[in-house]
């Protein structure tokens, strides 16, 4: 990913931030690492569709890893 970018609303550069944040995820609460572009011209902060994936995937690979050696319900059918 850029470290990088145009900023979406000024001609500002936002640049890569990391902090660690709290998503719930089927009721549950996940520590991730989330990212985000911070302008440094308007303050704007905001995500990428790259970025968001990022984020998500890092809830699914924890819930995963938290219930793989357990038997995990099959709620979804
Ligand atoms: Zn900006």
């Amino acid at each position: 990913m850029e470290r990088i970018v145009q900023c979406a609303l000024c001609d500002g550069q936002a640049e890569l931030i990391v902090e660690k944040k709290e998503r719930e995820f089927r009721k549950e609460k996940f520590v991730i690492s989330e990212h985000f572009y911070k302008c440094e011209n308007c303050g704007q902060d905001f995500t990428t569709s790259e970025l968001d994936q990022i984020d998500t995937l890092q809830v699914y690979n924890q819930y995963r890893e938290k219930y793989k050696s357990s038997s995990l319900p099959r709620s979804d059918h």
